[in-house]
């Protein structure tokens, strides 16, 4: 892995620069401020360094990375459906033909207030390339950016109660064909038909142009104004797109919303367009953009906060 100086130095700049933002948060009257950026960026550090061998499906490194986010899930204290996170599935990739016995989706959750029965599920893929040819593929960006993401938010939620209740997913093998994702959907802890929305992450770290997609709103055009809204203010551009064919590529089908899609459940990924890292061993800690993830990670609990809080709109225009 190369270290570059001076982008190191840029990188404990940005640190220094959140430590010291005491600026007041609009839309926020909760006590706890929405993210620990010195824990997130320790999170995606974690989860990407060369120690978890690019978290490949019940690789040791996998392994590691579930216990990192198991812990955490028991320190926030979020309930789970089994004796603990663990939801072990068997599958196989179609294009490679490999078989994973001992797959594993990591679900906790955080009970809603007013509408405990009604679900918004958080996903991001915590798996990763492995290591190929001898090189490692940490997979920053993909996906331990998603990662952290989902673990700040369950901090969020675990100490603000939402509304509805918040499944929060940590999903294998999504590498190898949306494994993880599938199993969630045909074999769901509570009643497909009680979640309203899929909210998934997956590369939301590294863009230089402050740009955060969310995408989906094509399907959903229902959930356009509800985050225009949320997000007017944002620290990051939130734009909307690459959901049909009128766009140079359609992501309707890229990641973890997809079997979500199929089922019918309204969806909204956030993600940054292709980078020169994308699966390849540079998407490294050090090629994350640390202001822009964390200010996309702070821009997503927003958008999620008001979703939880306009969710019967949304139910009600979906039908579910
Ligand atoms: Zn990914």
């Amino acid at each position: 892995m190369k270290f570059n100086t001076i982008r190191y130095l840029l990188f404990l700049l940005a640190i220094l620069f959140y430590a010291c933002d005491q600026s007041p948060e609009p839309n926020n009257n909760n006590s706890v401020g929405k993210v620990d950026a010195e824990q997130l960026l320790s999170d995606i550090e974690y989860l990407s360094s060369d120690e978890l061998q690019g978290r490949f499906p019940e690789s040791d490194g996998s392994i590691m990375a579930q216990r990192f986010i198991i812990d955490r899930f028991q320190s926030l204290d979020l309930s789970s459906f089994h004796d603990d996170f663990r939801h072990p599935f068997t599958a196989t990739n179609s294009r490679t033909g490999q078989t994973f016995d001992y797959a594993l989706n990591l679900i906790g959750y955080a009970e809603g207030r007013t509408n405990p029965d009604r679900f918004i599920a958080i996903t991001a893929h915590y798996d990763h390339l492995g290591v190929m040819d001898g090189e490692i593929y940490n997979g920053a960006d993909d996906n331990a950016s998603g990662t952290g993401g989902l673990l700040a938010a369950a901090r969020y939620f675990s100490e603000n109660q939402p509304d509805h209740s918040i499944l929060f997913i940590a999903l294998d093998a999504e590498e190898q064909g949306l494994l993880g994702a599938y199993e969630f959907v045909n074999n769901p802890p509570v009643p497909l038909n009680h979640i309203v929305l899929n909210v998934n992450m997956d590369m939301i770290g590294v863009n230089f142009e402050n740009e955060l997609y969310a995408v989906g709103t094509y399907h959903y055009p229902f959930l356009k104004p509800l985050i225009e809204t949320a997000a007017s203010g944002a620290p990051v551009n939130v734009l909307f797109g690459y959901d049909s064919a009128d766009f140079s590529q359609d992501w309707t089908m890229s990641s973890d919303h997809g079997p979500f899609h199929e089922k019918g459940v309204p969806f909204i990924y956030f993600g940054v367009e292709d980078h020169e890292h994308y699966h390849r061993p540079t998407d490294t800690f050090e090629n994350i953009n640390p202001e822009f993830y964390v200010n996309a990670v702070e821009t997503i609990i927003d958008i999620l906060k008001y979703l939880d809080l306009h969710l019967d709109q949304i139910s009600e225009a979906s039908g579910r």
